[in-house]
């Protein structure tokens, strides 16, 4: 097994990761370190979660570090283009932690803030500038900072700055790079454009490629409930409820998806936020570090807001939404199986998603169990949803968690409806023999139908 002593790295930067309790290289470090530390290109295929930032920023820092050149005013050392806000912001920390014993200085700048304070950091002169290519490219229109004397370029995510439309604010950012310089580059996917850029700007490569797609998807208990499309937000309220879902990120298609998401779990008194491209940079930040803390157990992301973050110990990832590329649920799922640990993914599939469903079985290369109903009324006419539905009447909007599950629980000592045992009773037999075989939904429920046909759903016992 490889160390990090064994990479070449500086006695600063291994002081800094023995204090972050990094003890063994991710594979694209133990590959991507040295080469880059020897100063050749590097192409990485290589998604977030597989230790990429710190394969750059670290032989980065001891590069620069080493060069013994300074700063100019109104210039940088090292760029590193990043396609998002959070991404950005994450990149910078990590530079911050890892070079916390080094003396070089470092800044980001993005949109959605004011850029005066960024202009006034650039002015002075910095090692190593993070940026999104719109800001920078306000940045460069300003004159407030040259790239005439970077050292290492760079270009992370960026099949996702294709996604973004960045590629022409790239294009035009490169021609203002010296001639001779280290490029690194990284992407999840090499699309063609990708890789004509890639061949553009690399000089004889070093190439690597992490696959943590399929372990990633094989670590994860992935499950999938057919739910009309109607039923999806009372669906996704009931199994919030559940104790065990600690940290929930829940991905949605639309950005009004995701406000709907909120506001409707807001009305049964669960805490969640949302972000996407319409909140402002504090509306997110507020979102992040609430769910970071723990305050916001739920944290409702459309794919490309939630690129990048990087938040540990997700417990559940809920799909309210199936993604029309399949990549993108490996994507997505991969957010709770992070440096080694086991997750939850749950899927809702509507009718209209079936096909989502089968693109993406095709790709994991496996049948995900399935349970639930495409039927309307399948799921949220379940007794536990009457339940809530009454105490929500009589407690105000703020229910506490504690007091829905007093709710549930009321429900569950009380057992299935009146019209349920009534059916059962009607016909002189159990429920399974009135065709209603209780079983287990995938999130545990105990279910059924009643006499009349209805179904209903419980809590697990
Ligand atoms: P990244 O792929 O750069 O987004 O990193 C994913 C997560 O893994 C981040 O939380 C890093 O702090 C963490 N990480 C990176 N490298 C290591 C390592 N060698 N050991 C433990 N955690 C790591």
């Amino acid at each position: 097994m490889t160390h990090f002593n064994e990479l070449g790295l500086g006695a600063p930067l291994l002081q800094a990761l023995a204090a972050e309790q990094y003890v063994t290289p991710t594979p694209i470090q133990t590959r991507s370190i040295p080469p880059i530390l020897a100063g050749r290109d590097l192409c990485g295929i290589a998604q977030t979660g597989t230790g990429k930032t710190a394969a750059f920023a670290l032989p980065l820092l001891q590069r620069l570090s080493a060069s013994g050149s300074r700063a100019q005013p109104g210039s940088c050392r090292a760029l590193v283009l990043s396609p998002t806000r959070e991404l950005a912001s994450q990149i910078a920390e990590s530079f911050k932690t890892y070079g916390r014993h080094l003396k070089l200085s470092s800044t980001v700048v993005f949109g959605g803030v004011s850029g005066r304070p960024q202009a006034q950091a650039l002015a002075r002169g910095v090692d190593i500038l993070v940026a999104t290519p719109g800001r920078l490219t306000d940045h460069l229109n300003a004159g407030a900072v040259r790239l005439d004397r970077v050292e290492i370029f760079v270009l992370d995510e960026a099949d996702r700055m294709l996604d973004m439309g960045f590629i022409h604010a790239i294009r035009r950012i490169l021609p203002r790079l010296p001639k001779s310089r280290q490029n690194l580059f990284f992407s999840a996917t090499m699309p063609h454009e990708i890789a004509r850029l890639a061949d553009e700007l690399l000089r004889d490569p070093v190439k690597v490629t992490v696959t943590p797609g399929a372990t990633t998807a094989e670590k994860v208990e992935q499950r999938v409930i057919f739910v009309p499309a109607s039923s999806k937000r009372a669906l996704l309220a009931d199994i919030l409820s559940r104790e065990e879902m600690a940290r929930t990120l829940v991905f949605t298609r639309t950005k009004h998806g995701a406000d709907r998401v909120v506001r409707h779990l807001d009305s049964v008194g669960i805490r969640a936020a949302a972000i996407h491209g319409n909140k402002s940079q504090n509306q997110r930040e507020r979102a992040l570090d609430g769910f970071k803390s723990g305050r916001n157990r739920v944290l409702i992301a459309t794919d490309i807001a939630a690129r990048g973050i990087d938040i540990d110990a997700i417990t559940h990832v809920v799909n309210f939404d199936l993604p029309n590329i399949p990549e993108t649920y490996v994507h997505r799922i991969g957010r709770t199986a992070r440096a080694g640990a086991a997750g939850i993914a749950i899927s809702f599939c509507d009718a209209e998603e079936k096909t989502y469903l089968r693109d993406i079985e095709k790709l994991i290369r496996k049948a995900l169990p399935a349970s639930g109903s495409l039927e309307a009324g399948a799921v949220t006419n379940g007794p536990f949803h009457a339940a809530l539905g009454q105490d929500r009447a009589r407690v105000p909007h703020a229910a506490s968690r504690g007091q829905l599950r007093a709710a549930a629980a009321r429900y569950d000592a009380a057992g299935p409806p009146p019209s349920a045992r009534h059916g059962a009773r009607r016909q002189g037999q159990g429920a399974s023999a009135a065709g209603a075989v209780p079983d287990r939904d995938a999130i545990g429920h105990r279910r059924g139908k009643d006499g009349a046909g209805n179904r209903w759903r419980s809590r697990p016992r």
